[in-house]
């Protein structure tokens, strides 16, 4: 008997007929002799209704409550989908995330696994049942209070109950048919992609494609946990996530295409500290500040300096969530730092192309650059890393520069992509 475990995102559940169609795939996977563990998250976009409704409440919500009133989201769907499956005669078992064992760190908002205990999954699937356990939640035992994992964090639920429990395999079930060479719904022409290293999915799902949380490709790539990407809405094969111990579909290595996919990121802006003197160690002393912040730099850029000054400036993305604070930590220490000015630009979008075929190919930069001159798109920023190039563009550029380096790479499809449900929020 194989264990799978299925994770439905909020576009599959977003309603009563929904709950049931799905209900009725997992009865079916239960049907064909296997044990079946499910994650579920939230309905729709319940998550994002709650969050609108308590920042009507309060400009900044506690952390603490914030997470109890989150965590709500995944428990109406748990209850509804044991339910729905309950009356096709099927029996299942509801579960939140403590109650499923997902033992995280303390941080609200964005808690880390520490431990799975999922003897309580383990005694009812002993017995016979379908497991239902709410997605994106865990549990402290310091603090003895309920946490999130961070937005998308239902994946990562998915993926830890699939490697504590030893599952065969990991199914993803979204609004898309996989993982796609770009996001469908920017790039109609994206074609899907029958398999994809986790290597390259961790660098896509860094550069903005949701369709995984990178926090579950890193928690299935270190746990060796396969993950099968597709949709809800159909039964076709989707994507296969695999690691390098992944056998390949025949047995024999096959050779990866060049590029796997180019993904856009809204969320970042950039800081730009102007005049810096050009002295060892101003460069240290920066970082240190915003470091003390605990931002998430990406990108930095250093100007070459004027001769004229003996001055540079500095530039550096960071998400936009994280500008004002690392912005007044700055200004705080202008005069020790001795720089002329600050610049907060919020209106970039980053674009990476990625592809494990990189390593080994020359060519790719000058391409991914022709491709957004002869469309007029300036770059103002530009890092590499071994497989993956990004670019900082206008943000209201961006979409364009997906669908030219896509079709430059020659990525297009002779069809449009289905998008099956879900608004994209
Ligand atoms: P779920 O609610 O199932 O977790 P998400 O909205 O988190 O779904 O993720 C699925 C969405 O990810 C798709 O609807 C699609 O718009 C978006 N997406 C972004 N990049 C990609 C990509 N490369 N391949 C497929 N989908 C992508
Ligand atoms: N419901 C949560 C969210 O919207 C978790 C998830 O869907 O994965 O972020
Ligand atoms: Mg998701």
């Amino acid at each position: 008997m194989a264990l799978i475990v299925q994770k439905f995102g909020g576009s599959s559940v977003s309603d009563a007929e929904s709950i049931k169609r799905v209900a009725k795939r997992i009865v079916d996977t239960r049907k064909a002799g296997n044990e079946v563990v499910v994650a579920v998250s939230a309905m729709g976009d319940s998550t994002d209704e709650l969050l609108d409704l308590a920042h009507e409440v309060t400009p900044i919500p506690a952390p603490r409550e914030l997470d109890m009133l989150l965590t709500a989201g995944e428990r109406i769907s748990m209850a509804l989908l044991a339910m729905a499956i309950k009356s096709m005669g099927y029996d299942a078992r509801s579960f939140t995330g403590s109650q499923a064992g997902m033992i995280t760190d303390a941080q609200h908002g964005a808690a880390r696994i520490v431990d799975v205990t999922p003897g309580r999954l383990r005694d009812a699937l002993d017995d016979g049942a379908i497991v239902i356990v709410a997605g994106f939640q865990g549990f402290n035992r310091d603090t003895r209070d309920i946490t999130t994992l961070g937005r998308g964090g239902s994946d990562t639920t998915a993926v830890a109950l699939a490697a504590a429990l030893g599952a065969d395999i990991c199914e993803i079930y979204t609004d898309v048919d996989g993982i796609f060479t770009a996001d469908p719904r920017v790039v109609p022409r994206a074609h899907k992609l029958d398999r994809v290293s986790s290597e390259e999915m961790l660098e896509l799902a860094a550069a903005g494609a949701k369709v995984l949380y990178i926090r579950a490709v890193e928690y299935a790539r270190r746990h060796g946990v396969t993950l099968h990407v597709r949709s809800s809405f159909n039964n076709n094969d989707g994507t296969i996530v695999y690691n390098n111990s992944t056998p390949d579909v025949n047995g024999d290595p096959v050779e990866e295409p060049i590029i796997a996919g180019v993904a856009a990121d809204l969320s970042e802006a950039k800081v730009t500290v102007v005049g810096v003197p050009d002295v060892p160690g101003k460069a240290a002393q920066i970082f240190k500040i915003v470091a003390k912040t605990n931002a998430n730099v990406d990108m930095i850029v250093q100007n070459v300096s004027a001769a004229a000054t003996g001055r540079t400036d500095i530039s550096f993305t960071l998400p936009k969530s994280e500008g004002q604070q690392v912005l007044t930590a700055l200004k705080n220490e202008q005069e020790n730092v001795g720089y002329l000015g600050l610049q907060y630009d919020d209106q970039i979008g980053k674009l990476a192309l990625v592809g494990a075929g990189m390593r080994t190919n020359t060519g790719v930069s000058a391409k991914l650059f022709e491709a957004l001159f002869e469309a007029g798109i300036n770059i103002e920023m530009i890092s590499t890393s071994e497989i993956r190039i990004s670019v900082v563009t206008r943000a209201d550029t961006i979409n364009e520069a997906l669908r030219v380096v896509h079709t430059a790479f020659g990525l297009d499809d002779d069809n449009e992509a289905q998008v099956h449900g879900g608004t994209g929020r």
